[in-house]
This record gives C-alpha cells, structure tokens and sequence, in this order.
C-alpha cells in the first residue's frame, strides 16, 4: 500500500521586477525579505564593524536576500550561488563568526526562509553559505599571511641598506597583525612572537621566547607541528600549511591554521615564520552544520538522512540482522488543531525523549524521519525488534505534560524483523511504513509485524489494480454470457453479461479475482463501462433473431452507481449502440442503493424513466429490507444462489438432503417479491431438483449450471437460432 506524505511547503514568491506589489503573495514576500533584510542587518553590526553606512549595508544585503529567496525556489539548486553569498559577506568585510552563525540561525527562524523551500534544500542551502564563507575567509587570510611575508622578505632586503628603517617597518607589521606570529629559530626555539600569538595561547608574548611552538600544541598534536617546524629547516618546499590544536587560555582548547615559511635572515641566520590564525570558531561551527546535517532540528534525534545512512551502512555490513521500527502518532494532528503548534511541537519534543530514554540502552539508533514520524533502526544481531516495538509503545504509556497540559498520546509501530538478505534499505523502508499502515488499520495503539506472504499478496493485488486501467484499453477483457431461462417454458429470457480478465501473464482470471480490487481502486468506472458497451453492442446484434422481450442483464458496481454522469453514460452507450433501453436491465446490489447518499436513487429514477430496467442482484445477502423496496423503481429480485443451494433434494447429491430453512426462505421470497409485483430469478441453480422446487414455488427465471454455464456469445447465438427455428 502507497501511501503519499507530504510536508507543507509555503513557496516564498520570487519577486520579479514587473509585478512587484501586484500579487498579494508578492507582496508579502517583499514584507517579509524588507523585514529579514533589516534584522539580518541589525545583527551584523551588532557583533561586527562593517566599512560601510547602515543604509549601504542594508542596500546590500538586500540583494544578498533575493538571492536567498531566488535560491530557495529555484528548480535546481546551484551550491555556487549560495557560496557566492557567503563570499559577499567576507567581501564587505563581515569576518567575523558570529555573524555568519546569525546569519545561519536567521535562515533557520526566520518567516522569510524558514519554511521557504524544502527542508533539504534549506539545509544545503545553510551549508553551502557557510562554506563559501569559510572559503572567502581562508583566502582572505592567506593573503593577508602572504603580505605579510612579503614585508617580512622585503624588510630583509632592505637590511644592508638601512637596517633601521626595515626593522621598524618590520616590527609595525609584526606586532600589529592580526594573526598569531612566531619567529623561530634554528634551534627550533621560538626567537620573537607578536601579541596576537601571546593572546591565542593565553600567555605574555615573551614568555613564549626560547620555548619550542610544540610546546604549546596539545599533546596529541605536538608531535605534527614538532616535525612540520623541523621539516622546514630540513629544507621541506614552503609554505607549509596545517591546522592543529593548541592549549590556550586556562588550558582551552584552540584550533589554530598555521602557515610556515623561512626567510634568510643576514649572516646566513635561517629563521622559520609561523603565521597562526585562530580557526576554533570556525571549527565549531563547521561541526554544528555537520550535526545540524544528521539531526532533526526540533527534537535533537537522528534524522531520515542519517538513518538511512546508518541503515545502509548496516546492509553493506550484512551483520545478518536487522530490524526497524516505525512509528506513527495516533491521531497527531488533533493535538495541533486543538492546542496549537507549540504545543504540538512540545509533544513530540517529548516523545523523542520518551523512545530516546527507552531505547537508549538497547544501543538502537532513534530518529524522527518527518512530522510525527519515529523509526527505529536495530542494527545489533542480538537486538530484538518486536521487543524494541513493544518498548517504545510502553514509553508512550503515561501522559505528557506539555505546556501546562497533560496529554495522553498513543502509536502504532510496523516491525520489520531479519529479513537483511532480501531488502534494500529503500525496501526496508517501504515494508516497515507497509507493516504500520497495517497497525494503523486495525486501531490506535497497534503494533504489527511485517509479513512476506501478506505482503507478496498485497504486492500482486496492487500490481493487478495498476494493471487494470491499460488492460481495458489493451482488450484484455472479455464478456461472457449465461442464460436466464424461464422456468414456466424453458424459454431463454435474456443473458446476464459477466466480464473476465484474459491476463497476458496469469491466464483467465474471474471476476472475483479482479472485481472488489477494481472497487477499491475506482477502476470499475472504465471497466463497467466498457463492460456496458459490449453487451449492449452484442445485445443489439441479438435483437433480430431473439423475442422482442430478450435483455442483456449487466452487473453495475456500487461505484458505478455513485458517478455523477451515470445516466447520460448508459444513456449515450444505448443511443450509439443502437440497443432500446426496455432491452437492457442493470444489475445492482442491495448496498449500491440502500447507502445514505441520495445521488444514486435519483440517477435510478432517471435510468427508469429512460426505460432501463433494474434488478437487485444476490438478493438476501445484504439488508433485505423489502420495505424499502417498495419505494425503488425495481423491477426483479434474484435472490442469492446459497439460498438455492441449501434447496438441493436427496435425489440430487445424497448427502444432507434439502434444508427446510432454506427452503422456506425462498419459498417465501418470491412470495413476497410477487407481492410487490417483481419478477423474481433464481442464482445458482444446479440441479434438476432445485428447478423443479423453484418452479413449484412459482419463481419466474432460473440462472445456473443446470441450464448452462456462462459462455462465449456464439453459443447464445446459436442457442436463440435453434429456439426461433422450433417456434416457427
Ligand atoms: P453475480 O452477478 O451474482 O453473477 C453470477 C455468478 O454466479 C457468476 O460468477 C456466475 O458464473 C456464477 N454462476 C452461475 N451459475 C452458477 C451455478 O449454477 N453455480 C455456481 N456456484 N455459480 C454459478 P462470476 O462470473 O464468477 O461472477 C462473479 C461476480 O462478479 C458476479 O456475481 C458479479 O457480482 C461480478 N461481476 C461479473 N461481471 C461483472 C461486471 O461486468 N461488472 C461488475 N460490476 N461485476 C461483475
Ligand atoms: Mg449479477
Ligand atoms: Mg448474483
């Protein structure tokens, strides 16, 4: 079973220059991006100092922010662009992290972007922003690094001429830097190192003198930047770059990006310069959009990117075993109707905590793979996923307090169990969303497990629905006929049309095989009236060698009977046929009229007054409500063949004999539906002595084997030829 999931998307309008302010939607998205713009602006010079006018800012980031909005919305999302913003930002002087963190955080919260677009695309989005960032910062650093080193150089050769002025030019760039600077020697000692150095380790500059750089890394790294100095006075090709961990203030943890390179300094002095930049910011930042990558923003669990990649990295595996989990919130969308999102968004924060805390132990992964959607991945051979099932719904059990409401929640779960060797991972997923729409079917608070066998059947019975549509229109179907013979004289009274499925693959299907599926999925309306087509088309070629009272009876379903253009359809079928409407009776069941919609009475009437006659077919099997038939522009009764067989007489089949009950009761409906002046048929009629007590009982029509099985229409042909032959 398919079943269609969506998130709801609000798409923010591109604003195009022509109809700006023309459409309502437009409007408001030009609202919402002047408001975003504004904040946007506001928080950057809050945290940073921008060259530029409040106004000038706002201009441009104005911009920047129909490009976000054009990104959003775009078909195809183009990661260069949105790198191209975050290098906008570097290029106007917005270095600093923590402008690029609002930056990131507006995007998330803010009306404008925040559910603009799908959720993955905000997420790409995000990251590629804040890598493009990244990027523009490196360069700009390296250049920086880079003009520093040239000073460096040039102040060197500068030296013979006047040592003076070079040295204090070179002690200007030295100490004012922004980055981190160590001068080393070849001793590996640290010789000189700026303020800026002295600040990120969290130390007085000249305490740093005479101690090596590696002293300072933290220990697990010490031994890279110990070696990358010494490779430099080995003569290793400069600039070497890396980025390392080191200890600075109060024994925190600071990332620094170093660039190494050597200068020849006079007396054939080599000495190695280490321009260090504090990258930690950046660093943790780079880690939350890893995190912010795999996790579901609201509840802090795993989300469908990361389950899947953990479900294919456990079938890659093959560990022999594997289990999901999936579970769905009865009835969640009351909870947001009646107490409002917030508190919608409450219950299911808590109930990520609820299966994270049930099912932390059992070293499962928990996600929320969307709305109120949880799956469980069992990835440890020893791991149990009916129990892990069962464990999640008991968490549910008790009632959450939420917003100052306590609130009862229940779930149903799917539970697919070991079956690695057979699925792929999107399979997987189908089966276990299979196995809770099963839970779901059978109530609140329901837990099933998935089913091979069920599930092939369900398969094949949905690829059969799929099929239907194009078989009618490849000619995979074909009418046959049965006889309705008069008991009174033996005469054939008409045919009832009974459609069967010549499937290319599976062979000759019955109409049961096919019929209620057909129902179910609504491909009964093109079906029956194809059906309906033929048998008037054949019934017409029948009229000049049959009486003229000679009817093709044909089944309607009761979705039939609810389509709105039902009578102009038989209506237009008999009129391009050719066939009188007094020649055609349609086939209903009882529940096809006795519904509570008041469309298919009228459409009855309207089919009567045309002429069409109508009968209710399997009489006795539904609600039987011979009251209401009064009011029904009915002209016959069949009444169901199990009445009939029940009727068989001990010189029939020998065993059993006759069943009184049965026989009474039908016995009593023909005289009922003589009362009501209906015709009545007998279905099912097998035996000899069955049609002798129905004709004893005065039944008008019999319907069975015992007359003949339904047929192609060249035995009916020649069955009407033979029977105007002995009249005549
Ligand atoms: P139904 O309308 O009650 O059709 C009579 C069924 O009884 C037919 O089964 C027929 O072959 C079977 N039958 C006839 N004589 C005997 C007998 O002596 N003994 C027994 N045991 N059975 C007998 P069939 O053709 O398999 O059709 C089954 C049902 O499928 C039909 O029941 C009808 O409800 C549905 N059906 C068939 N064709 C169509 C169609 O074109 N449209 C719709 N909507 N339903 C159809
Ligand atoms: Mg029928
Ligand atoms: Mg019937």
């Amino acid at each position: 079973m398919v079943r269609f999931r969506s998130y709801s998307h609000s798409h923010a309008t591109r604003t195009e220059p022509g109809r700006r302010g023309v459409l309502g939607v437009t409007r408001e998205v030009d609202a919402r991006r002047t408001r975003f713009t504004k904040r946007w602006a506001r928080g950057i010079v809050d945290r940073a100092f921008v060259p530029m006018s409040s106004d000038e800012l706002v201009g441009y980031l104005t911009d920047l922010s129909d490009r976000i909005v054009a990104l959003h919305t775009a078909a195809k999302f183009d990661p260069d662009q949105a790198r191209e913003i975050g290098a906008a930002l570097v290029a106007a002087d917005v270095t600093d992290s923590g402008a690029l963190g609002l930056t990131l955080t507006l995007l998330t919260a803010d009306p404008l972007t925040a559910t603009a677009g799908t959720p993955k695309r905000r997420r790409e989005i995000r990251a590629a922003l804040a890598d493009g960032f990244a990027a523009a910062l490196r360069e700009r650093t390296l250049a920086e690094q880079e003009s520093i080193r040239l000073a460096l150089v040039d102040a060197r050769r500068q030296a013979e001429q006047a040592l003076s002025v070079s040295q204090a030019r070179f002690q200007a760039v030295f100490s004012e830097a922004a980055i981190g600077i160590a001068l080393i020697d070849d001793q590996q000692h640290i010789a000189d190192a700026n303020q800026a150095l002295g600040d990120l380790l969290g130390r007085a500059p000249d305490g740093l003198a005479g101690h090596g750089l590696d002293e300072y890394a933290h220990p697990q790294d010490a031994e890279a930047v110990r070696s990358a100095v010494a490779g430099l006075f080995a003569g290793a090709p400069t600039p070497v770059q890396l980025e390392r961990r080191f200890t600075g203030r109060d024994g925190a943890l600071v990332w620094g990006r170093m660039t190494l390179t050597t200068i020849e300094a006079p007396a054939g002095h080599q000495y190695a310069v280490a321009m260090i930049e504090d990258s930690t910011e950046r660093r943790l930042l780079e880690a939350r959009l890893e995190y912010q990558a795999w996790h579901d923003p609201l509840t802090g669990l795993a989300n469908r990117e990361l389950l899947l990649k953990r479900l294919d990295e456990t079938l890659a595996g093959k560990t022999g075993a594997v289990g999901l989990c999936y579970l769905d919130l009865d009835g969640f969308k009351a909870v947001n109707d009646s107490y409002g999102h917030e508190t919608g968004d409450g219950v299911l924060v808590a109930v990520a905590q609820r299966l994270d805390l049930a099912l932390r132990r059992t070293g499962c992964l928990v996600a929320r793979t969307g709305g109120d959607e949880f799956v469980i991945l069992i990835d440890d051979p020893d791991g149990e996923p009916v129990q892990c099932g069962e464990r999640a719904l008991a968490a549910l059990h008790d009632p959450l307090r939420v917003g100052g409401h306590e609130l009862s929640v229940s779930a149903c779960v799917g539970v697919v169990d070991r079956v690695v060797d057979r699925f792929t991972a999107a399979e997987l997923m189908q089966a276990a969303d299979t196995t809770l729409y099963w839970a779901k079917s059978e109530g609140a608070g329901r837990l099933a497990v998935f089913d091979p066998d069920r599930h092939a059947r369900e398969v094949a019975r949905y690829s059969l629905a799929a099929a239907m549509p194009a078989a009618v229109e490849h000619g995979e179907f074909v009418v046959e006929y049965q006889p309705l013979v008069g008991l009174a004289d033996d005469r054939l009274r008409g045919v009832e049309a009974l459609v069967r499925w010549r499937h290319p693959e599976l062979g000759w299907l019955p109409p049961d095989k096919f019929i209620n599926l057909a129902e179910e999925t609504g491909a009964i309306v093109p079906l029956g009236r194809w059906v309906l087509r033929s048998a008037c088309e054949q019934a017409q070629r029948w009229q000049d060698i049959a009486a003229d009272d000679f009817f093709v009876s044909v089944n309607l379903a009761v979705r039939q009977a609810h389509e709105k253009h039902l009578t102009d359809e038989v209506s237009e079928v008999l009129s391009s046929t050719g066939l009188p409407a007094d020649r055609l009776v349609l086939e209903l069941t009882e529940s096809a009229i006795m519904g509570p919609a008041a469309e298919p009475l009228r459409a009855l009437h309207a089919l009567t007054d045309m002429g069409v006659r109508l009968a209710i077919d399997d009489f006795g099997t539904g609600y039987s409500n011979l009251a209401y038939l009064r009011r029904l522009p009915v002209h016959a009764l069949k009444i169901a063949g199990s009445f009939v067989s029940g009727m068989a007489d001990a010189t029939d089949n020998g065993v059993g004999g006759p069943d009184p009950v049965d026989e009474r009761i039908v016995e009593t409906l023909v005289e009922l539906a003589h009362a009501l002046d209906l015709t009545v048929i007998a279905e099912g009629v097998e035996t000899v002595g069955q049609a002798s007590r129905l004709r004893e009982f005065g039944c008008d029509v019999g319907q069975g084997w015992h007359f003949a099985r339904p047929s192609a229409p060249d035995a009916i042909t020649a069955r009407l030829l033979a029977e105007r032959n002995n009249h005549h």
